[in-house]
């Protein structure tokens, strides 16, 4: 009798996104021509080109890849070195990174699931909330929580309530924390964490052996100067954390596929007779283990975002996008609704009218103005009230939905 793992019973059956489309699909059929009109500003994925310098250094790759004299097999689990040397020259030049300390991946949804592998299902985890979904399922189908309640909430994670009254950075909690989700500019907030919340983290972290997992995966639309990018911009945070970062956002690499983690070799964790043990190591050996390293044409447009067209390039999607969520804020602001977020992050995170609820202004945004967002709900209980909208998409799209907001929402 092959038993299953009975924690992915535990699992809500993903609610948010297929509610989404239900809901979008019930709306669509009964008005066709709304359909038409339809503007989707809900799920959180790039909508521009790949830059030229990333498909051109894989175009010359895939040559590479045809003729005997370049063909390359297996390449190192870590990663390429022109990649890795690439990311610690550029995403940590004034950092104390090393290129070893990189190791190049398909995905940070991936390596944020399957960092779990190295620690025991004992440990306290902490989720903000709201909060990438990512974070909870992965603890949920390791046996790391309990069941889940009416609410969604699953039994046996601290959840770390992230308002308006504190910023949406959590406050340090009163009890002991051993793993710490953060993640700065964040998904759904668009929120930044400032230099001292982030000392205190990891001073807490410190002080009670925790590890923070620090997903960094927006920090290229970071526009204010005094906001960290990094963890490791923090004083400590090389004896705490470990940070995801990844190219899909920055380089569009949604499709394309290439992130990095990194783990600093200073890092340890304890064993149950209380040894210390790095976690560079255990990690080196479970991704040597699990994984055959990234595609070698995919891991060469990766490495071409640090080239002078790469940046260039970069610097333009980023600055389109971000040029798009400073209209969706004005649009907001026009009809009296509180906004955040947007000015570091591609997400604006809005304030829904008093007494409206998530999904309601989720079903009034689509029948109203044929837009699609995500209700702040659908991250978690303290979302409720919010509802997100995202700013990847084409200028065309951003200016007509503001138009629609402020026509048929005002
Ligand atoms: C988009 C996103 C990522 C990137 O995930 P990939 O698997 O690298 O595409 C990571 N974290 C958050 C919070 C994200 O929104």
């Amino acid at each position: 009798m092959a038993r299953i793992n009975d924690n992915f019973l535990k699992l809500k059956a993903g609610y948010l996104f297929p509610e989404i489309g239900r809901r979008v699909k019930a709306f669509t059929e009964a008005n066709p021509e709304a359909a038409a009109r339809l503007i989707r500003c809900g799920i959180g994925d790039v909508t521009e080109p790949l830059p030229e310098a990333c498909r051109k250094a894989m175009h010359d790759a895939v040559d590479e890849q045809g003729d005997s004299k370049t063909f390359r097999g297996y390449g190192p689990e870590q990663g390429y070195d022109f990649l890795r040397d690439a990311i610690a020259d550029n995403t940590y030049a004034d950092l104390p990174i090393s290129a070893d300390e990189i190791f190049i991946s398909d995905g940070s949804k991936c390596d944020s699931g399957n960092i779990l592998d190295i620690f025991d299902p004992g440990n306290t985890i902490a989720i903000t909330d709201p909060v990438y979904p990512v974070y909870v399922d992965t603890n949920v189908m390791i046996g790391n929580t309990g069941e889940a309640d009416e609410n969604g909430a699953y039994e046996g994670l601290v959840y770390l309530p992230c308002t308006a009254e504190n910023d949406f950075v959590p406050a340090i909690p009163e009890e002991k924390v051993d793993i710490i989700y953060l993640c700065y500019p964040n998904n759904p907030t668009g929120a930044t964490a400032t230099r001292e919340q982030l000392t205190a983290w990891v001073n807490y972290a410190k002080e009670n052996n925790s590890i923070i997992l620090y997903d960094a995966a927006y920090s290229a639309f970071i526009q204010e100067d005094d906001v960290p990018r990094s963890i490791f911009e923090i004083d400590g945070a090389r004896e705490c954390a470990i940070e995801f970062q990844s190219f899909s956002k920055n380089g569009g690499f949604t499709g394309t596929r290439c992130a990095y983690t990194v783990i600093p070799k200073d890092l340890v964790g304890y064993a149950e007779d209380g040894s210390t043990h790095p976690l560079h190591g255990l990690w080196s050996r479970r991704h040597s283990t699990k994984f055959n390293g990234a595609s070698y044409p995919v891991q060469r447009g990766a490495a071409a975002v640090f080239s002078e067209e790469g940046k260039a390039q970069v610097a333009a999607l980023i600055e389109g996008y971000m040029g798009n969520a400073t209209l969706l804020r004005e649009a907001c602001q026009k009809i009296g609704l509180p906004v955040f977020g947007g000015v570091n992050a591609p997400y604006v995170w809005v304030g829904c009218p008093e007494g409206i609820t998530s999904w309601d202004m989720f079903d009034r945004m689509l029948e109203q103005a044929n837009v699609v967002i995500t209700p702040g709900s659908g991250f978690g209980a303290a979302g409720e009230g919010y509802f997100r909208i995202s700013a990847f998409n084409s200028r065309e799209n951003v200016e007509e939905v503001c138009r629609r907001i402020e026509e048929n929402l005002g």
